[in-house]
């Protein structure tokens, strides 16, 4: 019995196998234009259909946020009390709530501390170093002190890692809500010492901080139609994902803080000065911006620190977070931007310490506000009250109206003189457009940066580039041209685009670089703009304010604009292949017109063509027999293989007799046929991008599109015919496609220009010499130095 049985498993295995290998054939794997919803799209539902939209039955959860937070200063804390309202517009019933921990990441023994990895060179920066060993005294992560529901009775909950399940008496059921409350605290990271999206800065000059306050209270974790509850722990990378929802917040810190936050602000009459608003009032219609707070008003207030607090309550209307930043350091600029589209002014708003000027009073509003314009153009219009930008300890980061950006100038410790390198104005400028771009991607288009780094970074790091470069001309864009992408695309050290954002290599390169210069290629050389913009438009209005996934931007950039375009995804987003087309050969044929004396002469011609060595021409001139018997010649020394034969002429009249007039006049076309060879060594399909210069001197552009390569990836030959003389032949002459072994694509082949690089020979050590050398400081003995060791 038991035998039988296990013969019995092993065959339904074997046949298991063999089903699963012949699912797909040799021939359809290699079919790089197979359809992607064959095999690796979801299949559409009601909630997300084939073409890339929203379903009939779309849905999305709402949370709501009522929250008292105090910035305690002096140890430097947040203490809080969140009313989360949680409305379930899911059509399951929910038995559990699973509520994001983001600030457990920084706790000991987190889950991105037990899985750190090093790297297996004995080696690390100095800020690398810090930050380890900081991490060790550290005290961070949520103390969470109460979990109660709306009536003061408390919840069970467990807290799993940076995610909380608080657990339902009973369950959830569609379109029912339910209110609870969460107490917690959480001590303030050094953000100048730990890398994170938010912290603190303290200035030893005047002994004060900017605090910018990120992912600082416990947030409702995503419930989707496609991934249920997120279970993916935060270990760093996968930012967030979240629900939209409605905030009030209010925010105590000390009396003389300037705060700046998600949101507007409902009493400015408690917290701000007459005069500051007044300048504010100023500010929504000014031509430049207007100081709120001058360098003169905040200076004022950094040796007496208030010991009294006062209250800023900010309200935020559909929002997926909130942020805020506070500091008495805080200089104040606004700028109200008009949007034609919609009738509504944004006021774009700045806030930074003086260390952060001269740059940031010329550049930072006046970002903001080029973004908006820009933005607005390719997506949708900015649909929120405000938009700031912040000086802090972040080098980068963004939340719903407000970002937080870092570039500084640097001040000469001995002079006080302030400069900055061209590598910090345009980091500023170019980070503000970033950070506040993402107020579109990811934080109306609401797509899952925990699973796809990509569609947010990327999509934005695309518009990012057309924003540069209507800032000035010839603006330093880093991830624009498809050439900035090739040792990238060229290296062996990668994983496809369509790879969770945790295990990404070389992220800045995947993430942001790639993607953004693959839509480039789409929108300049595949699509074309207009198709390209509509259907990205497309995408940005169908999705704001909803929750898309990367199946539904592939379909919708073809849905809109009637290209198919799965070869592209599937080669540019699901492989690390890369572009290299090579351009082989160029073959040159004219019509065979069938006339003997005609081809036969050609052929003689072409025989006489054939090289012969020195020594066997020299053998040509040696006194032959014939010339002293010449009654041995006869026939075949009159006539060579190619004399014609009247066999042949005949032949050939009968050919004429059979053949229609087009058919003749044909075969005496004198087009010169030219056949060219590529092959696909980089493995990328892509299309063809022709530049032929004739020997005339006139040059002709062909675009062939990918669709060539649809029978055979590796080679295709095309057919070019032409009355001219091809002189030469190029491929991708605007470096189009981010080819990325250009030596390959001219025919005949070009020798490029190079340089060879000469270096001295390493003398050895002269150890007595070194030891004779003087001391340059004095202060440092032999014996200290002993000791150091
Ligand atoms: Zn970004």
């Amino acid at each position: 019995m038991i035998k039988s049985i296990q013969i019995g498993i092993i065959s339904v295995l074997t046949f298991l196998t063999v089903q699963l290998a012949s699912a797909q054939t040799v021939e359809q794997l290699n079919d790089k234009f197979r359809q992607l919803s064959d095999e690796i799209l979801p299949t559409a539902n009601v909630y997300r259909t084939a073409s890339g939209a929203p379903g009939h039955k779309y849905w999305q959860q709402q949370v709501d946020y009522n929250i008292d937070v105090t910035l305690d200063d002096e140890k430097q804390r947040i203490i809080g009390t969140a009313r989360v309202k949680y409305y379930n517009a899911s059509p399951d019933s929910l038995r559990y709530l699973w509520v994001q921990l983001d600030q457990n990441r920084f706790a000991h023994n987190s889950g991105e501390r037990k899985s750190a990895f090093a790297s297996e060179k004995p080696k690390a920066s100095y800020t690398a170093l810090r930050q380890a060993i900081h991490e060790k005294s550290y005290d961070g992560g949520y103390k969470i002190s109460a979990v109660t529901d709306s009536g003061g009775a408390d919840l069970s909950y467990i807290i799993n890692d940076t995610m909380m399940r608080i657990d339902l008496a009973s369950p959830l059921r569609p379109g029912q809500q339910m209110d609870f409350v969460i107490d917690w605290s959480y001590n303030i990271l050094d953000a100048r010492k730990i890398r994170a999206r938010g912290g603190k800065e303290y200035f030893k000059d005047d002994g004060n901080y900017i605090y910018e306050i990120a992912q600082w209270f416990p947030r409702m974790a995503a419930y989707s139609d496609y991934d249920g509850w997120t279970n993916k722990q935060f270990l760093r990378n996968g930012e967030f994902t979240l629900e939209f929802g409605d905030y009030d917040v209010a925010i105590t810190v000390p009396a003389d803080h300037i705060v700046s936050a998600t949101g507007l602000l409902q009493n400015p009459d408690e917290v701000l000065t007459e005069i500051q608003k007044q300048r504010l009032k100023e500010a929504e219609t000014a031509k430049t911006p207007v100081m709120i707070v001058t360098t003169d008003e905040a200076a004022a207030k950094l040796d007496k620190r208030a010991k009294t607090t006062r209250t800023w309550r900010f309200r935020a209307v559909n929002v997926r977070d909130f942020a805020f930043a506070s500091s008495r350091k805080f200089l104040w600029d606004a700028r109200g931007y008009y949007q034609p589209e919609n009738g509504k002014t944004v006021m774009a708003m700045s806030f930074y310490p003086e260390e952060g000027n001269p740059l940031w009073e010329k550049y930072s509003t006046q970002s903001i506000i080029h973004t908006l314009e820009v933005y607005n153009r390719y997506s949708f219009v900015y649909p929120y009250p405000v938009a700031q930008s912040v000086n802090g300890p972040v080098g980068g980061m963004e939340y719903p109206m407000i970002t937080f950006n870092g570039p500084r100038p640097t001040k000469d410790e001995v002079t006080g003189e302030k400069t900055y390198s061209h590598r910090t104005k345009y980091g500023l400028i170019s980070v503000i457009i970033h950070e506040i771009g993402h107020i579109y991607f990811p934080m109306v288009v609401n797509s899952d940066e925990r699973q796809w780094t990509w569609m947010d970074e990327g999509l934005n790091t695309f518009l990012q580039g057309l924003a540069e470069e209507e800032w000035e001309k010839d603006y330093p864009t880093r991830r624009a041209e498809p050439y900035q992408i090739v040792d990238y695309m060229k290296s062996t050290r990668q994983v496809p685009i369509m790879t969770n954002s945790e295990s990404i290599l070389q992220f800045g390169n995947n993430a942001y670089g790639k993607p953004a210069i693959a839509l480039r290629i789409l929108r300049e050389s595949i699509m074309g703009r207009e198709l390209f913009d509509f259907a990205f438009r497309e995408y940005a209005k169908r999705w704001k304010f909803k929750r898309p996934t990367p199946a539904d931007f592939f379909r919708t950039m073809e849905d809109a604009s009637g290209v198919d375009l799965d070869w592209f995804w599937r080669g540019w987003f699901y492989t690390t292949q890369n572009v290299d087309i090579s351009l082989d050969n160029v073959r040159l044929f004219n019509i065979n017109s069938r006339d003997p004396e005609v081809e036969e002469a050609f052929k003689r011609a072409k025989h006489k063509e054939k090289g012969v060595s020195p020594d066997r021409l020299a053998d040509k001139k040696l006194k032959k027999r014939t010339d002293r018997f010449p009654e041995l010649l006869d026939f075949y020394n009159k006539n060579d293989k190619f004399t014609v034969t009247n066999k042949q002429r005949n032949k050939y009249a009968d050919l004429l007799d059979g053949l229609e007039d087009w058919q003749k006049e044909l075969l005496s076309d004198k087009s010169n046929i030219y056949l060219m060879d590529f092959t696909n060594r980089g493995g990328l399909v892509m299309p063809i991008f022709l530049q032929v210069s004739y020997e005339d001197g006139s040059s002709e552009d062909i675009r062939l599109t990918a669709e060539i390569w649809r029978k055979n990836s590796e080679k295709v030959t095309r057919m070019l015919i032409t009355d001219k003389i091809v002189k030469s032949v190029t491929v991708d002459p605007y470096w189009e496609t981010a080819d990325v072994n250009m030596d390959n694509n001219h025919f005949p082949r070009r020798i490029e220009k190079s340089r060879f690089d000469l270096f001295k020979t390493k003398k050895p050590r002269d150890m007595m010499k070194e030891f004779e050398s003087k001391l340059k400081d004095d202060k440092i003995t032999l014996d200290k130095k002993k000791k150091s060791r």
